[in-house]
């Protein structure tokens, strides 16, 4: 699509979107001006056009094989890579080598049940297992304890048995593939605050029973152990039972395959069962050194600091660890070629290490991190790719909450990449996990999930599985982020390590653990359960807000039904203004009031009628052939004051200058204004690139960003042309399909617009300038409406609950009550509306005391230019210093996804520690908050003027269709959500108004 398109389609998207995005719309992101922009384009271009990817991952895949640390393999990998990076010319290519207690070769494994009935097994040795004294033949018994003191039951029963432990998860139907459909950033617990000590590993208490369970194993001589490898297909799965210290493994231990592990399942509900089995694993007999391979590209101006792009070179042996972890290997190694290649001369020195060891528990990067000791302060940061082969999603941020701006503005310039945005997610199943706990920041990618659930650690783990455009997209992201960060003026910033550091040394377990399942664990909860009084009330709250659904149903239902659509100005917004302030004062809110503002003139809405004449010959005058218009006057659009008949003239055009052309030619005219051009549904705000609007309604097919200001200048001059040109009328074409009407104003700050102006359906739109593509068209409009005359008051409406330490500090929650007129205005934003009412509602009956005011504000002037809001914001000009955060809910009826942060960096931390308890209530399940901006509704105004202001990030649940409609009713609701969303304002509001402090600030921008 050319620029020229998206440039005519924006005038008739906005026009049909009216005002509610028409505030100061920020500048479209000057971050790809910066100095790495250009060096980025070269990086993607060469990645793009010469990638040598895929060849080296065939070689390492196929001519070298699987590498299991302390191989002959691996070494031989360790070789080929540091000759490959010297072929790259790359500098200071060496083998970083440390040791392990024993080396494993893995032999022969054979199991099959002889009883009840005999069938064959597919078993492979775990890692470091020991072989079986021969071929053993022994019952199966399974060992259901899952805690320590339930042991005993099975004390004397063991011996010489086969164990199984796992209760099988079922295997069908399996899981859904795609795993972007679930990527939805799901919040973790915070982080532990600056001086406390770390929060307990979730491995932690995995770990001890795993260590007391062989304890107790060995002590009852078990013979053998069998473990689920949790797959379908017969697919394998493998990890060590060596421990980090590569030692040999205490009892012979095998996987099985999921179908034969959950046949004995069954078989033992039914009676005994019988295996025969036997392994053959042997061990060196004394230390084996390992390596990592390292090599650099210099720095120019500051060589002895360092960015570094890791990932590991080692693997499981049952495929030839393609994707795990050949395509993160090979990822690195080509965006060194590139970086060498295009000869960019970075700052600091980038350094690429290929760690091993990584599959027994990170032990590699811990070997580095331990070995480099002395200059962890010159690492600036490091990033690996270790999640197969899928797309780089997005940089998890390992809880480095102040490295989160600098990566935003690091990976602006590779909008063309499709990053998600950047998470604060921590992961412990990568080595970047060994540089944060030592206090350099550890980034790791987050990709699509490809079929790692498959491939990983099976014997399915081969070339075949890679896919070569997503694997060169992640060496894409390598490179530039290395580049980009090594250019920056100063080394990522650092979090503090914890006082107590965690234990460095994760299980191999944690790898697996972590990619399964990325949220807390249970164990985690467990463990970092303790009475908390914030907690308590927040669920006091979510509960009472549940109790109240059908409070909150009725109230909607009264609003749009009994009171109806609610133009500001009109009589029936100032209905549901008292009957706000009525709902507050009976909920006995303190200070409930109505704060007026004024408007030049009420509008009210006359019928907008209008033919196409098809046949204008003069026998058939009397009753031409005509189409009628779907057709509705704009809000504030003068009246035509009778039918106009005149000739139909198509107007499209970048800018003011174009205008020209038709000077003198529309007279009489009735102007279709904007051609219509395709439009894409809005998505998933979550999985919309980073960058990208997600506004929820549709938008034109373009991947330039739309300048608001040019267009706005453009729209005036347009209008203003055309009324002095004495046209007749202006038609704007809906962009919604089946006859759905959009609404905007047409005139501003409430006095007549300069020209008759009505919004037509999209079919209409389409067949006028089919009709002008083919001929000359007459039409005739009615477009009626009436002024008042005179100004108006309207009102925000207030209420409060009263701070009992900090009375004078001020946590708002708000939404818009009035609306356009087509509907009944319930989800644009009756929701919101009614969300906030039920908040208060439920805070007040929950009890709550909290430290400062929470303060309910429903604001009037929404749909014209958030001039609520913006009244609201002039008259507290004293205040504004005091109000700790804004919340407004106003995208609609959708699922409440997360808040939107609109860029308030310094707030995050705080914010996920505010929301958290409401991700953890697995029926809300909040996802990550987000940094995103949105510039349509009333927490604008507090954002310009300093106040941290916040906005619900909502499902689109067909906002599209509804957003100023005449489908736009109650039957849209979608009640559970709503319920949801009336929990979240009112957790968010009793959470800050607990905080210490009020919210930070954003930080002034040079
Ligand atoms: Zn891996
Ligand atoms: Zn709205």
């Amino acid at each position: 699509m050319n620029l020229r398109r998206v440039i005519a389609f924006a005038l008739v998207l906005l026009l049909a979107m009216g005002v509610r995005h028409a505030t100061a719309h920020p500048a479209p992101d000057t971050a790809d001006t910066n100095d790495y922009a250009d060096a980025d384009a070269q990086i993607l271009k060469e990645i793009h056009d010469h990638s040598e990817v895929m060849e080296n991952l065939e070689h390492l895949s196929d001519a070298i094989g699987a590498r299991l640390t302390g191989s002959p393999q691996l070494k031989q990998a360790n070789e080929w890579t540091a000759e490959m990076f010297r072929k790259y010319g790359l500098t200071n290519v060496h083998l970083e080598p440390w040791t392990i207690a024993h080396s494993w070769t893995r032999g022969t494994a054979h199991a099959r049940i002889v009883k009840p009935a005999e069938h064959p097994l597919t078993i492979a040795a775990a890692g470091w297992s020991p072989s079986t004294p021969g071929v053993l033949h022994a019952p199966v018994v399974y060992f259901d304890a899952k805690k320590k003191d339930e042991f005993e039951k099975f004390r004397g029963k063991l011996k010489g048995a086969v164990v199984i432990y796992q209760e099988p998860a079922s295997l069908s139907p399996p899981k859904p593939e795609d795993s972007r459909s679930e990527f939805v950033r799901a919040m973790q617990a915070p982080p532990p605050m600056k001086g406390e000590p770390p929060a307990p590993s979730p491995y932690a208490v995995l770990q001890e029973a795993a260590k007391a369970r062989t304890a107790f194993f060995k002590q009852e001589g078990v013979a053998a152990v069998l473990r689920d490898s949790n797959k379908p297909h017969a697919l394998l799965n493998m990890t060590g039972i060596g421990g980090e210290k590569f030692e040999i493994g205490a009892i012979p231990t095998a996987f099985i395959t999921g179908e034969g592990y959950r046949m004995l399942f069954r078989m033992l509900k039914h009676g005994p069962v019988e295996v025969e089995l036997d392994m053959t694993n042997s061990f060196s007999d004394k230390p084996v050194e390992v390596y990592n391979t390292v090599a650099e590209i210099r720095g120019t101006e500051k060589p002895d600091e360092v960015v570094m792009l890791g990932a590991h070179l080692d693997s499981w042996d049952l495929g030839t660890g393609s994707t795990d972890n050949g395509t993160g290997s090979m990822a690195v190694l080509e965006a060194a070629r590139t970086l060498a290649k295009l000869q960019l001369k970075p700052k600091r020195t980038i350094r690429f290490v290929l760690f091993t060891g990584e599959e027994e528990g990170l032990v590699g990067s811990v070997k580095y991190v331990e070995a480099h000791k002395p200059d962890l302060d010159k690492i600036s940061g490091i990033f690996v790719h270790d999640t197969g082969t899928g797309r780089v999603l997005t940089l998890g941020l390992h809880d480095n909450y102040q490295d989160r701006e600098i990566v935003d503005q690091e990976i602006a310039p590779l909008r063309e990449l499709k990053l998600l945005e950047p998470s604060m997610q921590r992961s412990f199943g990568t080595d970047h996990a060994s540089f944060d706990d030592v206090g350099v920041p550890g980034f790791w990618a987050i990709q699509d999930g490809a079929e790692y659930t498959k491939t990983h650690h099976s014997q399915s783990d081969t070339f075949d599985k890679v896919w070569k455009d997503d694997l060169n997209q992640g060496a894409q992201v390598l490179a530039a982020w290395a580049y980009n960060t090594a250019q920056l003026p100063a080394m990522l910033p650092r979090r503090p390590v914890p006082a107590k550091t965690p234990p460095a040394n994760p299980d191999a377990k944690k790898n697996e653990e972590a990619i399964a399942k990325p949220a807390d664990s249970d164990a985690a909860n467990v463990a970092s359960a303790k009475p908390d009084p914030l907690s308590e009330m927040d669920t006091k709250i979510l509960a009472q807000v549940k109790a109240d659904e059908p409070e909150l149903k009725a109230n909607l239902l009264f609003l749009t039904d009994h009171i109806g659509p609610r133009l500001t100005g009109s009589e029936q917004l100032d209905q549901a203004s008292r009957w706000m302030l009525a709902r507050f004062q009976q909920l006995g809110l303190a200070n409930a009031h109505q704060e007026p503002w004024s408007i030049a003139n009420r509008w009210t809405r006359g019928p907008a009628t209008g033919r196409v004449l098809l046949s204008s010959d003069a026998k058939s005058a009397e009753a031409p052939i005509a189409i009628h218009l779907t057709m509705a006057t704009g809000g504030w659009s003068p009246a035509t004051e009778g039918t106009l008949k005149g000739p139909v003239v198509g107007v499209a055009v970048e800018k003011a200058e174009d205008l020209q052309q038709y000077e003198g030619k529309l007279k009489g005219a009735i102007v279709v204004l904007g051609k219509p051009l395709d439009l894409q549904a809005p998505q998933n705000p979550m999985l919309t690139p980073w960058g990208e609007e997600t506004i929820p309604i549709a938008f034109p097919k373009s991947d330039k960003p739309f300048d608001f200001t040019a267009y706005m200048k453009l729209r005036t001059a347009e209008l203003a042309f055309f009324a002095e040109e004495k046209a007749a009328a202006v038609l704007l074409g809906s962009e919604k399909w089946f006859g759905l009407l959009n609404m905007s104003i047409s005139g501003r700050n409430y006095q007549p617009g300069v020209i008759p102006t009505a919004y037509i359906a999209r079919e209409d739109f389409m067949l006028l300038w089919r009709l002008l593509d083919s001929g000359t068209v007459q039409a005739e409009v009615n477009i009626a409406g009436n002024f008042s005359g005179k100004p108006a008051e309207v009102y925000n409406t207030v209420a409060e609950i009263t701070g009992s330490e900090k009375p004078d500090e001020v946590v708002i929650i708000g939404a818009h009550l009035d609306s356009w007129d087509l509907g009944t205005g319930a989800t644009d934003n009756g929701t919101g509306s009614t969300a906030v009412l039920e908040a208060a509602r439920a805070l007040k009956k929950s009890g709550v005391k909290p430290k400062r005011t929470i303060r309910f504000v429903l604001f009037t002037g929404e749909e014209q230019g958030l001039n609520g809001s913006k009244a609201y914001v002039t008259k507290h000009q004293d205040e504004l210093k005091k109000i700790s955060a804004v919340l407004v809910h106003d995208s609609g009826t959708g699922k409440v996804l997360t808040i939107g942060l609109m860029g308030n960096y310094d707030a995050r931390e705080t914010l996920d520690r505010v929301m958290y308890p409401l991700a953890r209530a697995k029926e809300i399940g909040l996802a990550e908050p987000t940094l995103r901006k949105e510039d349509g509704s009333d927490h604008v105004p507090f954002d310009e003027a300093g106040v941290p202001g916040f906005w619900c990030v909502q499902e689109v649940a067909d906002y599209d269709k509804t957003h100023h409609s005449q489908a736009d009713t109650v039957d849209r609701v979608r009640w559970d959500d709503l319920t949801e969303g009336a929990q979240i304002l009112a957790v968010f509001a009793y959470n800050v108004a607990q905080l210490p402090e009020l919210l930070p600030r954003k930080s002034p921008k040079p």
